[in-house]
């Protein structure tokens, strides 16, 4: 019998052949074990070769102990991989996740607590609700003392105002704007839905986001490195009767806003238009970074998705408050959604877009956070049967590969984002 050596990937050489005697089977669970070989960055050797004499009465018996110990060995190997291939729900709090959408706009810290505890890191984002520049200028102020109190927890994403859209300075003062932001540690810019069904200039046209005016804003955040976030649009339902919503977040929202339910608005642009103008704008500026927040505004189907995936490299979308209708589809075709997941796992991130204005029971809060983000790991890691409040129907967890689920957490926030880039992943 020649001398054969078998590689078989992540383990330390050090627990060849020679274990169990040396390092104790008996004493040591699987899952250690487990632990062992996945924490070294070695091969494992399994050694073959038999001793010389192998057949003699005397070595007969260690050569019978190597070859079991050999076989135990592989299929402690074997159980190994299947265990680190996916992570489940006891993982959660064990591994690190970034919530790359939430709104704190307060100077408590119940939110940035509960992050804490939930293993969450979060980028926290300055919205434009059309309420001018001093709105704009305090809710960054928030967002700049939570970066300053807490910068291993925090990062922020500014916005500007379009209230003097007609101000022959606004382009320079707005560039001004973000200059300041970027140099105080802003990562990104949102840009929000008032630009598409909200703002009029001083001729009563609505402001879309395609408008000349704002390249030279998305050239400069270009130029800087920063990514432009944009929720654009709304979901599909928006533009449906309530009846026809295929979630209840859906519902409960255009309930409470209905000057922003399309459905009622048929002067308005259709949400063909409002996808159109999002993606003429990408069209012109093709190295710009660009997060479609709320799954772009393409929540309903992950065929269409896909399509402007496809079409623009440089974007990538935000998964805040449309995880519902990814529940929704996998009623209709659980395969389908987890290979998309699977397919473009380099370009979704997780995010919930849940924030804290101060007012809020801090325990309901947090019991809300932690529920919320618990929910959406069991849905991700597990092929659990599932409930909620989203959707009236089961559903099924799409149990994704764990360096998927690493992508959706926290890689893809730093690469689309940078985020915490000077820290060690
Ligand atoms: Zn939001």
């Amino acid at each position: 019998m020649q001398n054969r050596q078998y590689r078989l990937g992540v383990a330390d050489a050090s627990m060849g052949y020679l274990y169990p005697p040396q390092l104790g089977i008996e004493k040591k669970s699987s899952h250690m074990l487990c632990n062992e070989i996945s924490n070294t960055n070695k091969y494992l050797t399994l050694d073959f070769s038999p001793s010389k004499n192998t057949l003699s009465n005397t070595n007969y018996h260690p050569y019978i102990t190597k070859i079991i110990t050999s076989i135990l060995l592989i299929f402690t190997f074997l159980s190994c991989t299947k265990n680190t291939e996916f992570y489940s729900r006891d993982d959660y709090n064990k591994v690190k996740k970034i919530d790359v959408h939430i709104h704190i706009s307060t100077a408590r810290d119940a939110f940035g607590e509960q992050a804490q505890k939930d293993n969450f890191k979060l980028l926290n984002i300055v919205v434009d609700l059309s309420k001018g520049t001093q709105f704009i200028e305090d809710e960054y102020t928030h967002r700049l003392d939570q970066k300053t109190r807490h910068p291993q927890d925090f990062e922020f994403a500014t916005a500007f105002s379009i209230k003097n859209w007609d101000d022959p300075d606004w382009i320079v003062n707005t560039i001004a704007w973000l200059d300041k932001s970027f140099n105080e540690g802003a990562i990104g810019v949102k840009v929000w839905k008032n630009i598409g069904m909200v703002f009029r200039d001083k001729n009563g046209e609505l402001v879309m986001i395609d408008d000349p005016k704002l390249d030279s804003i998305f050239n400069y955040i270009e130029k800087r490195g920063k990514t432009l976030i944009g929720h654009l649009g709304e979901p599909q339902s928006c533009w449906l009767p309530l009846d026809q919503m295929i979630v209840n977040n859906d519902i409960a929202y255009f309930k409470e806003h209905p000057q922003y339910h399309m459905y009622r608005h048929p002067e308005m642009p259709s949400y063909e238009e409002q996808i159109a103008a999002r993606d003429r704008m990408l069209a012109k500026h093709p190295n710009l970074t660009f997060i479609g927040a709320h799954m772009g505004s393409l929540e309903h189907d992950v065929d269409e998705l896909a399509k402007r995936l496809d079409r623009f490299p440089n974007m990538s979308v935000d998964l805040a408050a449309r995880i519902g209708q990814v529940f929704y589809q996998t009623i209709e075709d659980r395969e389908k959604v987890r290979d998309f997941f699977i397919k473009y796992q380099d370009r979704l991130l997780y995010a919930t877009d849940m924030g804290d204005r101060g007012k809020q029971d801090v325990s309901e809060l947090q019991k809300k956070m932690h529920d919320t983000w618990f929910l959406d790991w069991q849905f991700l890691v597990t092929d659990d049967w599932m409930t909620s409040g989203r959707v009236n129907e089961k559903f099924q967890g799409i149990k994704l590969p764990r360096e998927v689920v690493d992508k959706i957490y926290t890689k893809n926030a730093r690469k689309w984002l940078k985020m915490f880039s000077d820290e060690k992943e």
